[in-house]
C-alpha cells in the first residue's frame, strides 16, 4: 500500500495543472479571445487521466480497489488509455472494453501499455453492448474493479476538484472571471464537474453541455445519426449528466468541428476534433454574452490520435459553418 501511496502521489504530479491558454481570433470582423485548458498536457494526453486518476485514487483509498486486482472499463478510447497507463502504472492488470470502429491509434495505444483490448462490434452493441459485456466480465472475475466512469460520481468529482478550481484560479491570477463554460458531453463529466464548482463559486456562470448537431443524444436521449466527433455524444445519456442543473444545449457539426481543428493546427496548436467543436461552441456561448466575454473551455486532448481519421483529410465547407470565419491570430498567452 505504501508503495502504491507514494506511486499515486506521484501520479498526482504528472495530472492536472494544464495551461490555460488566450486564443487570439478574428470572426466576423471581430477580435475575439477564447480560453481553453489544454488537455493534451496530461500525463497520457487527454483530459480522461483526471478522472483516472481520481476514480483509482478513492478506490484504493477506501479498500474498493486491491493492490494487483483486474481493473475493467467500457471505453470510446481516451478513457481507455488513462486507466490502461495509470491502472499498469500501479500494477494492475487492465481490460478495455471498447467499439470496433474506434481509431486504431487509440486501441494500439491502450494495448501498447499492455492492457487487453476487447472489441465490441455493432452487432454485439457497440457502446451499450461495451458497458454489459463489462459488467458481465467483472461478475465472473474476483476481485475485479469497474471504475464504471458513465455512473460514478467521482467522474464528476474529479472535474469539481481540479478542473473547476483550476480555471477559476488561472483567471483570477489574470483579475479575471469566467462568465460561460461549454464541453462536449461524453460521459458528462468535464461539464457537470465544471459546473458544479463554477455555479458554486457564481450562479450567473453559464455552463453549456456541447453535441454534435448531426447527432443530436442531448436533445433527443438516445442515438440518433451518425458523427464524427470521437468521444462525445455516446449513444445514451449517461447517468451523472443532469441537463437541468446546464445551460441551453450547443450544436457543432462534425465537418466544422474538424475544419476548425485542422485551423487551429495549422499554426501550430495541433487538438484533437471534440476540441475543435468546444472552439466553435465557445464562440456560440460568447455571441450570446458579447465579444469580449470571459468564455472557456477545454482542449481534450491531441490531434495525434486521429492521423488515420478525416481530420487529415480535405473537409468540405457546407453552408452555416462558423470554421471559416475564423482567422486564428495565435495563443495570445498560456496562464499557468
Ligand atoms: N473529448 C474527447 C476526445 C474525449 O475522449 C472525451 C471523453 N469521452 C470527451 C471529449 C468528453 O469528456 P467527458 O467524458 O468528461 O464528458
Amino acid at each position: 500500500m505504501t508503495d502504491i501511496l507514494s506511486n499515486l502521489r506521484t501520479l498526482n504530479r504528472l495530472v492536472g495543472y494544464t495551461p490555460l491558454l488566450a486564443i487570439d481570433i478574428r470572426y466576423r470582423g471581430q477580435a475575439r479571445r477564447i480560453y481553453a485548458k489544454n488537455e493534451c498536457s496530461n500525463f497520457t494526453g487527454s483530459i480522461k487521466d483526471r478522472m483516472a486518476l481520481h476514480i483509482l485514487r478513492k478506490a484504493h483509498l477506501s479498500g474498493v480497489l486491491s493492490p494487483g486486482a483486474p481493473i475493467a472499463e467500457a471505453t470510446s478510447g481516451n478513457t481507455g488509455i488513462s486507466f490502461a497507463a495509470l491502472g499498469r502504472a500501479l500494477g494492475h492488470p487492465v481490460t478495455i472494453f471498447m467499439p470496433d470502429w474506434m481509431s486504431q491509434e487509440r486501441k494500439d495505444l491502450i494495448r501498447s501499455f499492455g492492457a487487453q483490448v476487447r472489441l465490441v462490434s455493432a452487432a454485439e452493441g457497440g457502446f451499450l453492448g461495451s458497458i454489459r459485456l463489462s459488467e458481465a466480465w467483472a461478475a465472473e472475475t474476483p476481485g475485479a474493479f469497474l471504475p464504471r466512469q458513465f455512473a460514478n460520481e467521482a467522474n464528476v468529482e474529479a472535474h469539481a476538484t481540479t478542473t473547476g478550481p483550476e480555471i477559476w484560479a488561472q483567471l483570477a491570477s489574470e483579475g479575471l472571471k469566467p462568465q460561460a463554460f461549454v464541453a462536449g458531453v461524453g460521459t458528462g463529466g468535464t461539464v457537470m464537474g465544471a459546473a458544479q464548482f463554477l455555479k458554486g463559486m457564481d450562479r450567473t456562470i453559464q455552463v453549456h453541455p456541447v453535441e454534435p448537431s448531426n447527432s443530436p443524444t442531448l436533445h433527443t436521449g438516445h442515438k440518433v445519426g451518425k458523427h464524427r466527433i470521437q468521444g462525445i455524444s455516446d449513444e445514451f445519456i449517461p447517468a451523472i449528466v443532469k441537463l437541468d442543473q446546464l445551460d441551453e444545449i450547443l450544436s457543432v457539426d462534425d465537418g466544422d468541428a474538424i475544419l476548425m481543428a485542422q485551423k487551429l493546427a495549422s499554426r501550430g496548436l495541433g487538438v484533437g476534433i471534440s476540441s475543435g467543436a468546444n472552439f466553435l461552441a465557445a464562440l456560440q456561448a460568447q455571441d450570446r454574452l458579447g465579444s469580449d466575454a470571459v468564455v472557456v473551455t477545454v482542449f481534450s486532448d491531441s490531434n495525434k490520435k486521429y492521423l488515420s481519421t478525416d481530420l487529415m483529410k480535405e473537409e468540405p465547407v457546407k453552408e452555416g459553418f462558423l470554421s471559416p470565419d475564423v482567422e486564428f491570430l495565435g495563443i495570445g498567452q498560456a496562464i499557468r
